[in-house]
């Protein structure tokens, strides 16, 4: 029997810390799709390595805040902001996000970054190397880390053997008779939390008020990160190209966008969100009334009963990531959507394509006015053609869910330590 432990190391852990005083602290949890899926999990003990997102040169900080942090069950990696900025905005930003989400790195970027190359690459090596001294003092015999795509489980299997000259087996890698297995698990969320939601006073007053606000329109709700990666102007544009050529319907839809600001000190984010704001503000001009506009766009977080007030109002929800490692924002509407049963319009490049791929309207973000043609099929879908489609996505959301994502987990690795030891 293997001890239920997972550890997380990501970047960031999922709370953001600001000092109060010399040894105290305020934290406050991040939104994303990870934290909320692993909240959901109750099987393991998770705890998360990573960077508090602050910069914490003297003993008495650091120690208060590991103190701190350790009852959200979070350990820190204290990275100085040199190699913060030379790692993180640089080396990770700049180099390996654009190769690891397919897209090639933008002409006038290539020749500064071959010049900051060198230095970023040291620093790269040096964060790392901080990573992997806090997951050795921390990890145990049995601890695991997982993929949740099976595209990414594969390549790392080609990396090992490429790069490391590992031998591989359609089971995983082994390394002088030492098996690691290799799996995509696909998370889920907790389903029932926002089905049981949805009765909950504060859930069902901002959804009275969203209803009557939006009364004689269809509802289009987009929730992202402001993120390149979920493809938000390629949204924009999309909705744009459809009121233009669907008149009848300029008065009759509205897009609600929530957008939450990430990585703002990052100045290709900060390029992003003044980009969006362009386009939402030409095509509230082009197609608003004085009375009413077809975007809303709101630059900023929304609580958990917000969310699923929002989630059951709408008619449409649309997700158009560019590269996405799941989305779990697309299962949070299907779950929300058993009174209504509107439709999903979902990119094919997000990891939830492949399970809920047969239930929503797939599109391809990159492609305008395929995507805006799906908007006019989504909206006009006859209701038995909805409900058929809801059903399908709404069974997976509910059986896939984060409780059934971690037992499948534990038990796929118990049968890969049985395997081992059958092998010795
Ligand atoms: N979220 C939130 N408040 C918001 C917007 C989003 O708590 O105002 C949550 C949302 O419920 C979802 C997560 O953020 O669980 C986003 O996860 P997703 O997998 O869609 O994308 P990620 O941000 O991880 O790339």
């Amino acid at each position: 029997p293997v001890r239920q432990r997972l550890l997380v190391v990501a970047n960031r852990l999922p709370v953001s810390a600001v000092r109060k005083g010399e040894d105290t602290w305020s934290l406050e949890i991040s939104a994303g799709g990870l934290v909320s899926a692993l909240l959901g999990v109750k099987e393991f003990e998770a705890k998360w390595i990573g960077w508090a997102g602050v910069n914490v040169a003297d003993e008495v900080g650091q120690k208060s805040l590991s103190e701190a942090l350790a009852e959200k069950r979070c350990i820190p990696v204290f990275l100085t902001e040199e190699i913060v900025h030379q790692y993180y905005n640089g080396y990770c930003n700049n180099i390996l996000w654009p190769l690891f989400h397919y897209l090639g790195l933008p002409q006038e970027d290539r020749l500064a970054t071959t010049r900051g190359f060198q230095s970023q690459f040291d620093s790269y090596q040096q964060a790392n190397q901080m990573f992997a001294d806090v997951v050795n003092e921390v990890y145990e015999e049995g601890d695991i880390v997982c993929f949740h795509t099976y595209d990414y489980a594969r390549h790392f299997v080609s990396a090992c053997t490429r790069i490391l000259g590992l031998e591989a087996t359609p089971e995983g890698v082994e390394d002088h008779g030492k098996l690691t297995r290799v799996a995509a698990f696909p998370i889920g969320i907790d389903s029932e939390r926002f089905i049981r939601a949805l009765d909950h006073p504060d859930v069902q007053s901002p959804f009275k008020d969203l209803q009557e606000r939006f009364k004689g329109r269809k509802v289009m709700l987009g929730v992202d990160r402001l993120d390149m990666i979920k493809g938000i102007p390629q949204k924009l544009l999309a909705f744009e190209k459809f009121l233009e050529e669907n008149e009848a319907w300029r008065d009759k839809v509205v897009l609600l966008q929530i957008a939450v600001p990430t990585r703002t000190d990052v100045p290709e984010y900060q390029k992003l969100t003044s980009q969006v704001h362009e386009i939402v503000g030409r095509i509230n001009g082009r197609f608003g009334t004085l009375t009413a506009v077809p975007i809303h766009h709101l630059d900023r977080t929304l609580d958990f009963y917000a969310l699923c007030a929002l989630y059951a109002v709408t008619d449409v929800a649309i997700v158009t990531s560019l590269r996405d490692g799941m989305n779990l924002v697309s299962y949070e509407f299907v779950a929300c959507q058993e009174k209504k049963k509107g439709v999903l319009i979902l990119s094919e490049f997000a990891g939830a394509a492949q399970s809920l791929g047969a239930g929503a309207l797939l599109v391809n973000p990159w492609n305008i006015s395929k995507v805006a043609e799906t908007i006019g099929r989504a909206l006009n879908m006859p209701s038995d053609e909805r409900e058929k489609r809801h059903r399908h996505n709404f069974h997976h959301v509910t059986t896939h869910t984060a409780q059934e994502w971690a037992e499948t987990f534990v038990s796929e690795l118990n049968d890969t330590v049985v395997e081992a030891q059958l092998r010795t």
